[in-house]
């Protein structure tokens, strides 16, 4: 016989009074005359032990922490994990009262059987049978548990079945999310979905506003149009929303705040209170409850607030809606936040291509005037910009507005159109060659603009290697209206805009060296030409005189002859800057070549022409050169329309002049043949 019947009639027991008494029986005709009997069962662990009822096992610190529970006798403790671990069977441990116990374990060491025997000896068929005991009270404990474990699964299956379905609404709802990157389709979508899914009549979504530093309710299900309308112009501050979000109203992630607190902003500001309803129809459940549902950003920034009412079957379990409220809040966080990096990434995508097409059409400027008037007008039109300036350095160091689109003339000239390095946001900038975003000027200390507006803005220093030759900077009407995003494009076109005008300048030089003298620094003879012509045209199309002056030094070639071509040159510089100084601001004086010069007199008379023909020739006379050289000219002089229309009877006419006047004796002014 393997095992006796007597324990076999335990199998029979069907509750575990009787098995503990039973055991007890068996034991006793077995000479055992104590004994305790550990043993888990899943998560329970259980201890019997008849005689000893002050032994108990109790909890560690950590309740989870079964390795923590001991077996506790008076002030001695067990900890069971030891007993597990150290002791095998056949051990003999002193337990209780000096007593020797015997242990059994099974295979998997979790039924543990201390027996004390009143025999020293004990027969070998004992040990057998009780090891098989150990066995038997496994499945003997398991069949008294097993009932307990269906119920788990039972409830595993239901709360299983609760998450597949929350799984599939949160599939379905995340798909048709993915089918949209209009932001205000997402919205609709989350709204209606947490209304027909979780049967809630009115369900309202206010996103966060950084800027208004606001709740702007932006989607609802269940609420008239007209009502909706109201409540979209009513913008929840974020303190009163902060105000609520307190551990005092928290379940879970989300608050709920009970009608009936007091100290709070009256509720019907905050939750859209359905007109006519009578909270009497609800349980749990006021229309002047909040639900609020935060919903997060994955940087755990709070994006927005879903908030719910009029639960239709006019019950709520808070805990329960607050559970799948929370999940679908997840998800509309995620396709809120993945929507507004999308349409973000596309606005970054079409601002570089809009910087693209106006960088590119920068070279086609060979004039830096034009090109910066192109560029401002371009970047405000493109970025909606309130205005738009390009500052360059000019020769006495200063910042000066060379480009400005927005503001106007009127206001530009009430405010700076220059300022010194380290003046203002602007000067700063060019000072310390790096950019700046400020996302409130009104509380910069740097910013000297002005004060009639709120304002965002960008400056970016423009340099040619690292030499800060200007700023070009933007602004934009709002607080924090200009982000990283714009601070970055703006760089960008800074880089494009720094080359533009390093090549017009470079552009401007090579053309200056083209027609500039380079001993006088005056245009030249190329220049004087295309001048004339152009001057001209205009004389006609205005029908103004033009007149030119050709003046030739006397007897130069004795001056080179007796002081030597260096002192001549230094004669040449002399005269070129005398010349310079006695003309009118919009008279061009040209250098024809050798001791040859050409003024042109836009606008000029032919009375008027020779009077000062007259006062050059004076003013030679009396103009104290170097090594006290005595200088007389010659000159003949032209008017247009009197003596000559055509370029070349013009050029003839003076050549013709001036030759005259060599020819009667020099030191004089001739104008006419
Ligand atoms: P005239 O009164 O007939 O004009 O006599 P001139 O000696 O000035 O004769 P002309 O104008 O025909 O000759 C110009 C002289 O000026 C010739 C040359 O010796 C001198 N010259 C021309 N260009 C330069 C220059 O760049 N530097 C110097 N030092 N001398 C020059
Ligand atoms: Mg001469």
């Amino acid at each position: 016989m393997f095992i006796n019947n007597m324990y076999l009639d335990l199998l029979k027991i069907k509750n575990r009074d009787e098995l503990i008494s039973g055991i007890i029986d068996i034991f006793y005709q077995r000479k055992i005359d104590d004994f305790f009997l550990y043993f888990e069962q899943g998560e329970d662990r259980y201890y019997i032990s008849p005689k000893n009822p002050d032994i108990k096992i109790i909890k560690g610190d950590n309740e989870f922490d079964w390795k923590r529970y001991a077996i506790k006798q008076g002030n001695d403790f067990w900890h069971i994990d030891t007993l597990l671990y150290d002791i095998k069977l056949g051990d003999n441990i002193v337990l209780n009262k000096n007593k020797h116990y015997f242990v059994y374990t099974n295979d998997n060491e979790k039924t543990l059987l201390f027996t004390h025997y009143k025999m020293i000896e004990f027969p070998k068929s004992i040990h057998e049978e009780m090891i098989k005991f150990i066995y038997l009270m496994d499945s003997l404990f398991s069949k008294f548990y097993m009932k307990k474990i269906e119920d788990i699964y039972n409830n595993i299956d239901r709360r299983m079945d609760t998450l597949t379905d929350k799984i599939q609404t949160l599939q379905r709802l995340s798909g048709l999310l993915q089918s949209t990157f209009e932001i205000k389709k997402i919205l609709d979508i989350i709204s209606q979905y947490i209304s027909d899914s979780l049967g809630f009549k009115v369900v309202l979504l206010s996103l966060y506003n950084e800027q208004k530093n606001a709740f702007v309710r932006s989607s609802q299900y269940g609420i008239d149009n007209e009502v909706f309308k109201k409540l979209k112009k009513q913008l929840v501050p974020y303190s009163t929303i902060q105000d609520l979000m307190v551990e005092k109203y928290r379940i879970s992630k989300s608050y709920y705040i009970n009608h009936k607190e007091t100290g709070i902003q009256k509720i019907s500001d905050l939750s859209y209170v359905v007109p006519y309803e009578k909270p009497d129809d609800y349980t749990n459940w006021h229309p002047e409850d909040i639900l609020l549902i935060p919903l997060y950003s994955k940087d755990k920034k709070i994006i927005g607030i879903i908030t719910v009412d009029k639960p239709v079957d006019h019950n709520i379990r808070i805990k329960e809606a607050i559970d799948l409220l929370e999940s679908f809040a997840q998800t509309a966080s995620l396709a809120i936040e993945n929507t507004r990096l999308f349409n973000k990434m596309n606005g970054l995508i079409s601002d570089l291509e809009k910087i693209n097409d106006i960088s590119s059409n920068l070279t086609s400027y060979l004039d830096i005037n034009s090109m910066l008037n192109f560029l401002v007008k371009e970047m405000r039109a493109n970025f909606n910009y309130i205005n738009v300036t390009v500052w360059l350095f000019n020769r006495n160091g200063e910042l000066e507005i060379r480009a400005s689109a927005g503001y106007g003339d009127e206001y530009l000239e009430e405010c700076r159109v220059s300022v010194s390095a380290g003046e203002g946001i602007t000067g700063w900038v060019a000072e310390n060659n790096v950019p700046v975003l400020v996302q409130d000027t009104s509380a910069d200390p740097r910013y000297i603009g002005r004060s009639d507006l709120i304002l965002s803005e960008i400056a970016v220093p423009l340099k040619i290697s690292n030499h800060v030759i200007g700023v070009l900077n933007v602004e934009k009407e709002g607080l924090n209206s200009l982000d990283k995003n714009d601070l970055r494009i703006i760089s960008i076109m800074c880089s494009h805009l720094s080359t533009a005008i390093d090549n017009t300048f470079k552009y401007e030089e090579t053309e200056k060296l083209a027609v500039t003298d380079g001993m006088t620094g005056m245009y030249n003879y190329r220049y004087f030409i295309n001048r004339l012509k152009e001057e001209l045209v205009r004389a006609k199309k205005l029908n103004i005189p033009l007149s030119v002056i050709m003046i030739d030094i006397d007897f130069f070639k004795d001056i080179n002859d007796t002081y030597g071509h260096i002192i001549g040159d230094k004669i040449i510089k002399e005269l070129a800057e005398l010349l310079r100084s006695i003309v009118r601001k919009g008279d061009i004086v040209t250098r024809y070549g050798g001791d040859e010069f050409f003024v042109i007199l836009p606008g000029s008379s032919k009375n008027f022409t020779i009077k000062l023909a007259k006062r050059i020739m004076k003013s030679v006379n009396t103009f104290k050169f170097t090594k006290d050289i005595a200088l007389t000219l010659s000159l003949g002089t032209v008017t247009y329309p009197e003596d000559a229309s055509t370029m070349d009877s013009l050029l003839r006419w003076v050549d013709d002049a001036l030759y005259a006047a060599k020819k009667k004796g020099r030191n004089r002014v001739e104008g006419s043949k």
